[in-house]
């Protein structure tokens, strides 16, 4: 709930930049005489406004794929930052048995996400795994009593 709950947030942020940034062209940005004077939009009928509206649709789409990628890199659970990231696989020789990924995990063990590095078959999505209880994997790891 924490996860999209704070992806919404940044989202209702990055669209409150745009209204801003939009309310800023329009007051910045003069309208030519062409437009006013025959009632045309003043999108492709003006250049400057035209070009501000195009630098403007460019930073709204940035602005959406940084929200977007930085989503992807969050825990599932509480949101915070995924960290530690191991490489593991093969690049040279096995990469259909051993293909080449990144691992993240949680700071506070909530899952992992494996990042194939390789799209050999199409294009491949990053897997969450949960871990039910980080400690017991841990002490199931360790030396047996
Ligand atoms: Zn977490």
């Amino acid at each position: 709930m924490r996860y999209w709950g704070l992806f919404i947030a940044k989202l209702a942020a990055v669209f409150g930049v745009a209204a801003a940034l939009k309310w800023l062209i329009r007051a910045v940005v003069p309208i030519g005489y062409t437009a006013t004077r025959f009632g045309h939009a003043p999108f492709s009928h003006d250049l400057a406004y035209t070009t501000a509206m195009m630098v403007y649709t460019l930073i709204c789409i940035g602005l959406l794929a940084l929200v977007v990628i930085d989503q992807k890199y969050r825990c599932r659970t509480c949101a915070r930052r995924l960290r530690m990231p191991v490489n593991s696989g093969s690049w040279s020789a096995a990469t259909i048995f051993a293909p080449p990924r990144t691992e993240f995990i949680c700071p506070y063990g909530h899952g992992t996400m494996t990042q194939p590095e390789l799209q050999i078959a199409g294009r491949e999505t990053a897997v969450w795994v949960e871990h039910k209880d980080i400690w017991e994997e841990l002490e199931s790891l360790g030396p047996k009593r």
